[in-house]
């Protein structure tokens, strides 16, 4: 074992603190990485503050890690020193189960080790996150970064990013289709660039005019703004996939109408029960509402191929280490465009 800088939460609702992290030496599968930058997930807020009540105490959150190869195991392949690398929401699973077997980590039967805010696969020795300087990663659970991307903007690929791409991917979106993205936020600014660069004709949906036009700039054709009863009217039954990224319940039956016969919409943002859905319009025409949770290591490793491709990373504001606990408040009145990323940099001594 040995000890790195971090910061955690101590317990619910307090300010962030210098903690001293224990990670594990690198065993012979095992990579690791002097972290340089950690993006910040709206899940780490909610985590922090036990809004779940789930959490662990003392937490470091952070799951959306980019960093540097300092040191592998002597059985690892993929991996060698120096090396740009990223680890997203897990570091662990069964390996052994139905779900990973077919690389579908996130779904593991057994028992996922998170980032943070989990446990190892002993089920008792906690996972610590990304606001640190140094992790250790199984590297099954590591992929690889390019370098011709900007690395503090690759940070959000490994959770808003994966979150976006897998649904797109699974349920084939590509040329031809009409893709509505809605919400435009961490998650929704990615899930525009990826159903843009997969060939779909993707439009925004949203409540917010300004932000339309922002989603235009990102490459949006299109910008639906989900106030106006009459564009709403006129959209009914015109989208073979929608991306629902809204983080909170809200009523989804506006959304379902846009939806052609065989479409479906998709909820990566959602946790809390949602009420109100009206059996008749998924019936008439056939459509399916889905969920989706992160994507599996081997599909991160696809994506983030595609990105180094397609050229594609987050819109990011840089900030410090030490102004956490300010960046949580700006967090929570959505006072980011769109994603904060902590420069590893700051960290205090
Ligand atoms: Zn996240
Ligand atoms: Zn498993």
């Amino acid at each position: 074992m040995f000890e790195v800088r971090g910061f955690a939460a101590p317990q619910a609702k307090a300010p962030l603190v210098p903690f001293t992290v224990p990670r594990r030496d690198v065993g012979p599968h095992d990579v690791h990485i002097e972290i340089l930058y950690s993006g910040i997930c709206h899940s780490d807020l909610h985590q922090a503050h036990n809004d779940w009540g789930n959490s662990i105490y003392p937490m470091v959150p952070g799951h959306e890690i980019v960093g540097r190869v300092k040191a592998v195991g002597s059985a690892v392949k993929k991996f060698k020193v120096g090396d740009y690398a990223g680890v997203g929401c897990m570091v662990d699973s069964c390996r052994e189960c139905e779900s990973c077997k077919r690389d579908l980590e996130q779904y593991c039967l057994n028992h996922t080790s998170f980032t943070y805010n989990g446990t190892e696969q002993d089920r008792s020795t906690p996972t610590y996150g990304g606001y640190s300087t140094d992790v250790v990663v199984e590297e099954r659970f590591v992929v690889k970064v390019s370098e011709k991307l900007d690395l503090k903007a690759v940070a959000p690929l490994l959770c808003a990013g994966i979150t976006t791409y897998s649904p797109l991917r699974h349920w084939n979106v590509g040329p031809g289709q009409k893709v509505g993205v809605v919400g435009l936020g961490g998650l929704g600014h990615m899930g525009v660039k990826f159903a843009k660069a997969m060939g779909a004709h993707v439009t925004m949906i949203t409540t917010s005019a300004s932000k339309g036009a922002d989603a235009k700039r990102l490459g949006a054709d299109a910008v639906l703004l989900s106030t106006d009863a009459e564009a709403m009217k006129a959209a009914a039954a015109s989208f073979d996939f929608l991306l629902n990224t809204v983080p909170v319940s809200h009523d989804l039956n506006p959304y379902i109408n846009l939806l052609k016969l065989d479409g479906t919409m998709v909820l990566v943002g959602v946790l809390t029960p949602i009420d109100g859905m009206i059996g008749g319009a998924l019936m008439l025409p056939r459509r399916t509402i889905a969920g989706s949770a992160i994507g599996g290591m081997a599909e991160t490793q696809e994506m983030m191929d595609f990105c180094a491709e397609h050229g594609i990373v987050s819109d990011i504001e840089l900030v410090d280490m030490a102004s956490i606990n300010e960046t949580f408040v700006r967090l929570t009145k959505n006072d980011v465009r769109y994603r904060f990323v902590i420069d590893m940099a700051t960290m205090p001594g």
